[in-house]
């Protein structure tokens, strides 16, 4: 972070605002948020309703069961929050864009976000609309709130801010980077219940621990997600393999 740069912000619009910082208040997020490199405000989304039985939700429109928050009360949530026209505003939804790791990286890098959570069966389209939403999803599940969602966002965000992690987050061996999951990890002991750590990761040679790394990375992406392995940049270049 340079002096003159305002540190990353999230506001959460939220039913249950003692949710946060939750477990983002621990750990390096909390050391972070505590030391101002970055910043959270829970905002009650109650607060902006406009009866007296403070009322944030209704009926379907068309039948069917449980209930939808208001168009009129969240808008007045989002436009007290204030409108920023460069931070994102997302709304927590399981129909959502799945997140990726390349969207987190845009959101980190810039000014924050504005994050709606949804609770009951969703939120009135209308406002969906009329505030420009970008609907965004953690996963193909249904969670109960977007709270736990917005949770998630924030952590994978914060965790890339400058400062944050220091050097535990190069970028370049991680999960995703490149397009490729991480290899397997190991430290001491150097024998658990039999199992004994991979020669190579003792050897001291560091091209060769690298390239084991590489081909491990390779064959648990082609394993596991062959959607990203068929996706990852550079797929044209030979594969590479421990003695290649
Ligand atoms: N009836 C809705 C589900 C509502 S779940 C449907 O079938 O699509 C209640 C709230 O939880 C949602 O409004 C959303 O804010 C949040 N939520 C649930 N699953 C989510 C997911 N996979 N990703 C992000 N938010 C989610």
């Amino acid at each position: 972070m340079t002096g003159d740069m305002k540190p990353w912000r999230a506001t959460v619009l939220t039913l249950f605002p003692e949710m946060f910082p939750g477990p983002l208040g621990l750990s390096l997020a909390g050391k972070a948020l505590a030391s101002g490199l970055w910043e959270l405000e829970a905002r009650d989304i109650r607060d902006s309703a406009v009866d007296r039985h403070r009322s944030v939700d209704d009926t379907p429109a068309g039948g069917g069961p449980g209930m939808v928050l208001r168009a009129d009360v969240l808008a007045a949530a989002i436009d007290a929050a204030g409108m920023e026209p460069d931070r994102p505003r997302l709304l927590m939804s399981p129909r959502g864009r799945p997140l990726t790791q390349a969207r987190i990286r845009k959101l980190a890098a810039g000014p924050g976000a504005l994050i709606v959570c949804g609770r009951f069966e969703g939120v009135d389209q209308r406002v969906i609309d009329a505030r420009a939403l970008e609907e965004v999803s953690v996963g193909d599940y249904v969670l109960s709130g977007g709270e736990t969602a917005a949770l998630a966002v924030i952590d994978a965000c914060v965790r890339l801010l400058p400062g944050v992690m220091g050097k535990l987050v190069s970028g370049a061996d991680e999960s995703f980077s490149e397009g490729l999951l991480e290899y397997p990890q190991y430290t001491r002991p150097q024998a658990f219940e039999g199992r004994t750590i991979p020669e190579v990761l003792n050897s001291g040679d560091h091209a060769r621990v690298a390239a084991w790394r590489r081909a491990e990375a390779e064959a648990l992406t082609q394993a596991r997600r062959p959607d990203l392995w068929a996706a990852r940049p550079n797929q044209n270049r030979p594969k590479r393999t421990t003695d290649g």
